[in-house]
């Protein structure tokens, strides 16, 4: 792992255990708060809620189909958690190399790694929007899954973080992002078919205030346990024209991993989106 490069008001992450959002969470719009919210005691729930079984068999082999059809050999995955994409990767043989900007996230990505087939994940910490600085090498693709780009609060950093990605594939690399279907909860009100990404049967994941710039989402565990996540709501066209933006040129985006859909139906989307 690298060093974590932190700035003087941030504290260090690891063994962290409450959430902190102060008296206003609603005010809390800040690309860094992502550390403050994967918190140990939450890192060690979220595999309960993503369940990893019930994530296999729905996203069967969508990725590697994709990867293998663009003849990828090398992923980064930009957003590990706790390792879920990572160790299906290094399952199919792809030469993977796993980062994330939280500690507690890669602790557990690479215990996963262990416990999941004995896989030894090579885990960089790295922040998105410096991922050059700490990361190395170049991909034929970077994967950044599970609803995670929308932790990023402001346009400069989602042009940064997407600029670094772009610079960290080859010149026919392709990036793989997906989010949620915020389009359709701000539009018409949440619903969920619970289907693909949070597959875990008895955890509650619903959005407690949504604005256009704030979705806050509630988890809550059969323990009674509540944690919540702040997240920008990004809307399907406006994430497909800053991908344009940076330099994309062909961006595929597929609805809970079709690519024909009403634009209002899927709880997910992602994006393919290849540099030439
Ligand atoms: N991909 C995993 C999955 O599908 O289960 C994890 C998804 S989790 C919702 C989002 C991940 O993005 C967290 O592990 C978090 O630490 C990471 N993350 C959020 N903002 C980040 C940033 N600016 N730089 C690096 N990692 C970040």
């Amino acid at each position: 792992m690298t060093a974590d490069h932190r700035t003087d008001n941030e504290q260090p992450e690891l063994g962290r255990m409450a959430q902190e959002f102060g008296d206003k969470p609603l005010d809390v719009r800040e690309s860094t708060h992502y550390k403050h919210e994967y918190v140990q005691t939450f890192v060690d729930k979220w595999d309960e809620l993503i369940d990893w079984k019930g994530r296999y068999e729905s996203e069967g082999k969508f990725f590697v189909d994709q990867l293998r059809q663009r003849n990828v050999r090398s992923v980064l995955d930009v957003a590990t958690g706790t390792g879920f994409h990572s160790v299906r990767l290094l399952e199919e043989g792809f030469d993977t190399v796993s980062a994330d900007g939280s500690a507690e996230m890669l602790a557990k990505a690479f215990a996963n790694g262990m416990k999941y087939g004995g896989h030894i994940l090579r885990v960089v910490q790295a922040d998105w929007r410096w991922l050059n600085r700490d990361v190395h090498g170049e991909y034929d693709a970077i994967i950044c899954l599970g609803n995670s780009f929308t932790h990023l609060f402001s346009e400069r950093d989602r042009r940064k973080a997407l600029a670094e990605f772009y610079a960290m594939l080859k010149h026919d690399g392709v990036l793989i992002l997906d989010q949620r279907n915020y389009d359709s909860i701000l539009d018409n009100g949440f619903s969920s078919k619970h289907q693909y990404y949070y597959c875990g049967e008895d955890v509650v994941a619903e959005p407690e205030h949504m604005d256009e710039g704030l979705a806050r989402f509630k988890y809550t565990f059969p323990d009674k346990s509540e944690y919540h996540l702040n997240m920008f709501p990004l809307r399907k066209d406006y994430t497909r024209r800053l991908m344009h933006e940076v330099g994309f040129q062909h961006i595929e985006t597929y609805g809970d991993f079709q690519s024909t859909y009403r634009d209002e139906e899927p709880d997910f989307f992602v994006h393919i989106a290849e540099k030439a």
